[in-house]
């Protein structure tokens, strides 16, 4: 059986869920209080419904608890976000992901059972950051507070070894899990792997352990 979604909030994030996941081939139903948002996504969501959300009735006569997975990427308006979290979490939807504005939000939301909270603009604002303060790290995820994975492009020292030679997981503490090499991905590489001139390495670490492989090695 196909999957059912729901997007609540059509702005920029809530809008491009609903966009992506249309072209991936997903139902999705995009809620939206304001009718200009809603009356934008008519022809692209499978559903475009005008609904306050902080109204108890008004969500369930939406059948939103059929809903696997919804979505709630109310911004600004704190209370309504908090609110519609809770309700959706009482009428027991299963998976509930929502947009956070800032810590304190995200505490209240994860403590009213928020499955996932997301911070579109202060993680892409470390990310963006990560990648303008070294030349070598191309790509970058943080993991926890103190792990990340990153990007590193293979530089001229590396070239021509291989792992064994390296010996970089007992050296600096990381493991690359994954070579990236012509478009094409090495996931979980050999210890005789010969790193090529044109490499991207997909490395695992803490963030201290990466910083020093990035300042000897790269
Ligand atoms: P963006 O993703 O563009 O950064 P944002 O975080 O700035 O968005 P807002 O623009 O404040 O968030 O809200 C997103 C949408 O949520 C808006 O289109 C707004 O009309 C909608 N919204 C706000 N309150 C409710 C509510 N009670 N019920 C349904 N939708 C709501
Ligand atoms: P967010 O990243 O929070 O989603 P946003 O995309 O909604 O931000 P705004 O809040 O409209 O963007 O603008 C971001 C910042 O840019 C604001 O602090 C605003 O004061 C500043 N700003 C807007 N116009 C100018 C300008 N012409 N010159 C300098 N700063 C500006
Ligand atoms: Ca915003």
């Amino acid at each position: 059986m196909k999957k059912e979604f729901a997007v609540i909030g059509l702005g920029r994030l809530g809008g491009s869920i609903v966009q992506e996941l249309v072209a991936l081939g997903a139902s999705v139903m995009a809620i939206d209080i304001d009718s200009e948002k809603v009356d934008e996504f008519a022809q692209i969501a499978t559903q475009a419904v005008v609904a306050d959300t902080t109204d108890e009735s008004v969500l369930r006569s939406l059948g939103i608890r059929n809903f696997e997975h919804v979505v709630v990427a109310i911004g600004e308006n704190i209370q309504a976000s908090i609110l519609t979290t809770l309700i959706l979490k009482e009428i027991g939807v299963p998976r509930i992901t929502v947009k956070a504005q800032n810590d304190h939000h995200e505490k209240v939301l994860l403590k009213i059972g928020a499955d996932q909270v997301v911070h579109p603009e202060r993680d892409m604002g470390r990310r963006m950051a990560n990648n303008m303060l070294s030349n070598n790290i191309l790509d970058y995820l943080e993991l926890s507070d103190e792990y990340s994975i990153v990007e590193v492009q293979a530089n001229r020292e590396l070239v021509g070894h291989t792992l064994i030679d390296l010996d970089i997981r007992a050296q600096y503490g990381i493991n690359i899990v994954a070579i990236k090499r012509d478009n094409h991905l090495l996931v979980s590489p050999q210890a005789i792997e010969r790193i090529k001139d044109g490499d991207i390495l997909v490395v695992i670490g803490s963030d201290l352990d990466i910083h020093h492989f990035e300042k000897e090695i790269l």
